[in-house]
């Protein structure tokens, strides 16, 4: 996949300290045939909490905390996972969800407690991500949105991945998203897709 959209920098901070985080987006900028350098905030750093009301609020909220402190581009995301039956949650308190202390396993397990005796449609779901992009250059912040559909299984799937990648099944590839390697979660994730979408908006912006 290429791109031919300009993005006027060498260089982006992450507005993260996840570094599975860093080496997706990194991944995602290649295939997108763009050579930009991806790193992580400097150590010491700290980055902002997350009080915003929704993704993009959040995703903008670090992308310029750290864009504004390093006068450097800065891209930052917000994710979550959204599950018709919970009316949305976990949402955007996924990462939390039950509580700051448990692991990626528990936070699954208390995911299929709350859903059990669910079944069919209300076991729908999707993998929201926001990505917001500081240019300092012109002091403006560019956001976009993406999705992936799919169902939250009643037992875990496939050892790859993190999060809720075990229990969320994507109906067109029948398989979970812990099932399929990095390469193949890379095409058609809710990040991947919000970076296919910041592109778009940043080639119509350079027409
Ligand atoms: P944040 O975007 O770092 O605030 O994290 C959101 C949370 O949503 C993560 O900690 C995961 O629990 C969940 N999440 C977001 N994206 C994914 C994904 O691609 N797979 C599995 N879980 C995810």
């Amino acid at each position: 996949m290429t791109s031919s959209c300009k993005v006027q920098t060498s260089q982006i901070v992450l507005a993260t300290k996840n570094l599975g985080k860093l080496a997706e987006f990194a991944a995602l900028f290649l295939d997108h045939g763009l050579d930009v350098k991806i790193e992580g905030p400097p150590e010491g750093l700290e980055l902002p909490d997350e009080t915003g009301t929704s993704y993009c609020e959040n995703a903008r909220l670090k992308a310029e905390w750290v864009g504004h402190t390093l006068k450097a581009a800065s891209l930052a995301d917000d994710s979550g996972l959204e599950v018709q039956a919970l009316s949305g949650a976990p949402g955007l308190h996924s990462a939390r969800f039950g509580g700051p202390k448990l692991s990626d396993r528990e936070r699954v397990l208390l995911l299929l407690e709350a859903l059990k005796g669910v079944h069919g449609e209300r076991r729908g779901a999707r993998f929201v991500c926001c990505l917001a992009l500081f240019l300092p250059a012109t002091g403006s912040t560019i956001t976009s949105e993406g999705f992936i559909e799919g169902r939250i299984l009643e037992e875990p799937r496939g050892l790859r991945g993190f999060g809720y990648d075990s229990v969320f099944f994507v109906p067109f590839l029948g398989k979970t998203l812990a099932e399929i390697c990095p390469e193949e979660k890379n095409k058609i994730s809710h990040r991947a897709k919000a970076l296919e979408r910041l592109f778009a908006g940043l080639k119509r912006s350079d027409e």
